[in-house]
């Protein structure tokens, strides 16, 4: 039999090596949902596919041409595809975009409008009043297409990520903008393209009954990324807990849901699973949600949300026992808050760096194995099978 960080070594490298990037609505994304519901069905566990709608965004790269010299683009995400040529317009405030004629031109925007990424406009959990604004601004105007200048001169910002949103969309470095102040004349070249696709959460109980405890992890990444922190390393903590589980008996249920959507635009696997299994929020004794752990030099942290002090504090006294393990503040983003928003109490474990790779290293190809302290993945096996 294999030892738990053998079994962890072995679907890191399915998940990140033999897969690679994950995206919802891919084909990569749907041999990771067939690999992780074998293990589970392998196992003994009660597997559902939890299906969707979603699209498989393709991406064979982009040109742009401005006064005749070629310079470095992107596709936004989920963009649609575009072959365009138009004067371009620069704007930097909403009352520049508010008065702007772009009928037949090219947007760029910058300064203001770009200062952090726009919500989705469907996306209705959090969406602030401004960007409605800028997105309701650009529909109306309807440019020929929009390129988004991002601060950061090395790591363009996603400005515009949006499958709703019909104007295609680029980003280019934050160091072009004085080429396009001063330019008249753009052509740009998208080669996407959006296929209507069908993906699915991995849920697998286990045990008997009224209640459950749920432990949740994202099994899709970003299309640029093979996803070890994010989110392989969630993936294989809770099928190698799984392994430790089979077998034992348990006085409730133990659910283990594997959401898909989680770097998703619309976050589709988590709203299906919100309108289904979490009406139902009085089923669940607490929820575990894994996202980013084993990071080389790092603890393990965890952090509270809705739990009863009891609770806490029994998760307190398991985490006292470890070392490496520690306790952070909440941070209100990510599949926990989908638990906490329903009132189930929810436990959020993460790396406790990894806030520090945000921009640079998570959702691109620096996210892979070298990254990955497997002993870390151990140890929060470990530490939730001891909080059973
Ligand atoms: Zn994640």
């Amino acid at each position: 039999m294999k030892s738990t960080k053998e079994l962890i070594n072995q679907h890191l490298i399915e998940l990140c090596d033999v897969i690679g990037a994950r995206p919802t609505g891919s084909e990569e994304n749907k041999a990771a949902v067939h690999y992780a519901a074998e293990v589970f069905d392998k196992l003994g566990f009660e597997v559902a596919l939890q299906e969707f709608p979603c699209m498989d965004w393709k991406n064979e790269g982009a040109s742009l041409i401005v006064d005749g010299e070629e310079v470095e683009v992107s596709a936004a995400e989920y963009s649609l595809p575009c072959d365009v040529s138009g004067e371009l317009v620069c704007l930097e405030t909403i009352d520049d975009l508010k008065s702007a004629d772009l009928h037949n031109k090219i947007a760029v925007i910058y300064g203001e409008l770009c200062k952090e990424p726009l919500m989705p406009k469907n996306f209705t959990f959090w969406n602030p009043e401004e960007h409605k604004e800028i997105i309701r601004q650009l529909e109306e105007k309807n440019p020929l297409a929009i390129i988004a200048v991002s601060f950061l001169a090395d790591v363009p910002v996603p400005i515009i990520q949006d499958g709703d949103f019909e104007i295609p969309c680029a980003t280019v470095k934050g160091d072009l903008l004085n080429t396009f102040l001063n330019s008249k004349d753009v052509s740009l070249k998208l080669h996407t393209e959006r296929i209507p696709s069908v993906a699915a959460n991995v849920i697998a109980t286990y045990g008997a009954g009224a209640q459950k405890i749920s432990f949740s992890a994202h099994i899709d990444t970003k299309p640029t990324t093979p996803g070890a922190l994010d989110n392989g390393s969630g993936v294989a903590t809770l099928l190698a807990l799984a392994e430790k589980v089979a077998g034992k008996e348990f006085p409730y249920r133990i659910e283990f849901s594997l959401f898909n959507g989680e770097d998703y635009y619309s976050i589709p696997g988590e709203v299906v699973y919100m309108s289904s299994y979490l009406s139902h929020p009085e089923e669940y004794i607490c929820a575990f949600n894994v996202d980013g752990v084993g990071m080389k030099d790092s603890n393990i942290s965890y952090s509270f949300y809705e739990c009863p002090e009891e609770l806490e504090k029994k998760i307190d006294g398991f985490a006292a026992d470890m070392s490496d393990i520690e306790k952070i503040d909440p941070w209100p983003m990510g599949d926990h808050m989908i638990y906490a928003s329903a009132g189930v109490p929810a436990i959020a474990i993460t790396a406790t760096n990894i806030f520090s790779l945000m921009e640079s290293v998570l959702h691109t190809s620096a996210d892979s194995l070298t990254i990955i302290d497997v002993d870390g993945i151990v140890k929060t096996v470990d530490f939730l099978y001891g909080c059973m």
